[in-house]
């Protein structure tokens, strides 16, 4: 009994589905990354923040980084208003009617980072002990993947330079190699934004909303988000994570789900032979000379 192309094409793909399946459920648990041993972090506490934005002059200043100049009245004002090449932090407002509730932005520092899965030559590094991700300028071919990668839109590009960096935060690791903190956490008057071990940041946070359910959001953003982040969030009881800009909500890291399906994907090599197999099969049937009804009049 013979096979038709559909038939085929039909057996090819639960071939490939059958060899996925079992692979990717078992490389999602081997995958998955913890946090590191020293992990280090900020823990930033939005019920505490007034806005001054000391932290975002200081981070300039630390890092040497240019003023994001707005025109207001009549002078130039440095209010970057998202993150660019300039600013590696930023304090944004979120605000209704009812409330009103300030967000800092930098990178999170995430446990299991998209921007270090997207660089195919390793110019993004994530830290085996303290877990801080920091980019190599002696590696980076300016692919800008780590820019599209990035679920916070974190890292940024100097487009306007001819020798162009990728610009975010790495946590001042400067000033941490000198025995120093973070230049953010330093200034701030109100200690809205505190340096320190993940584990223990995440201990201080668990005990602020334990201490005063009245006062925050139940939730810590960063706790399991995306696979977790070295950087932390409190919000206000009645303000949402999506209302500060935090979209994403699901516990799987992005890089978790890329490795998986490519994983799952190349798992024995079955899948791509079995779509070898079917090109091929494709191939041969298209090279059949025409016969019966595909024939003209003339019998050509
Ligand atoms: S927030 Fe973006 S840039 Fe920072 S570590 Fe995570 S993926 Fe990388
Ligand atoms: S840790 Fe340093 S680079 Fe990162 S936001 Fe704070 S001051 Fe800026
Ligand atoms: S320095 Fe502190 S209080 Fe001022 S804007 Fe930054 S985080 Fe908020």
């Amino acid at each position: 009994m013979g096979l038709d192309r559909r038939s085929f094409l039909k057996s090819c793909a639960v071939v490939t589905a059958t060899a996925i399946t079992p692979a990717t459920t078992a490389r999602a648990a081997d995958d998955k990354r913890v946090l590191p041993p020293e992990a280090i972090g900020l823990l930033y506490d939005s019920t505490l923040c007034i806005g001054c934005k000391a932290c975002v002059v200081a981070c300039k200043k630390a890092n040497d980084l240019a003023p994001d100049t707005h025109y207001v009245g009549d002078g130039l004002y440095d209010a970057p208003d998202g993150l660019n090449e300039h600013t590696k932090t930023v304090i944004q407002l979120h605000k209704t009617d009812d409330e009103m509730s300030f967000v800092k932005k930098q990178c999170m520092h995430c446990v299991d980072p998209a921007c270090v899965n997207a660089c195919m030559i390793g110019a993004l590094k994530k830290e085996a002990d303290t877990g801080l991700v920091w980019w190599r300028s002696d590696r980076c071919v300016g692919c800008r993947y780590c820019q599209v990668a990035c679920p916070f839109q974190v890292p940024k590009f100097e487009w306007t330079k001819r020798v162009p960096k990728i610009v975010k935060c790495e946590l001042c690791r400067h000033r941490l190699a000198k025995g120093g903190q973070p230049a953010c956490s330093e200034v701030c008057p109100r200690q809205a934004v505190i340096f320190g071990k993940t584990k223990e940041l995440l201990a201080t946070a668990r005990a602020r909303v334990e201490s005063d359910p009245a006062r925050y959001n139940p939730e810590i953003y960063g706790d399991t988000e995306l696979g977790a982040t070295q950087c932390l969030y409190l919000a206000g009881k009645d303000v949402s994570f999506a209302e500060l800009g935090f979209h994403h909500s699901q516990e799987e890291a992005v890089p978790l789900t890329q490795r998986t399906v490519q994983h799952g994907v190349y798992q024995g090599f079955v899948a791509p032979a079995a779509l070898y197999v079917a090109l091929a099969f494709v191939m041969f049937r298209n090279r059949q000379p025409a016969t019966g009804p595909e024939q003209n009049e003339k019998g050509e």
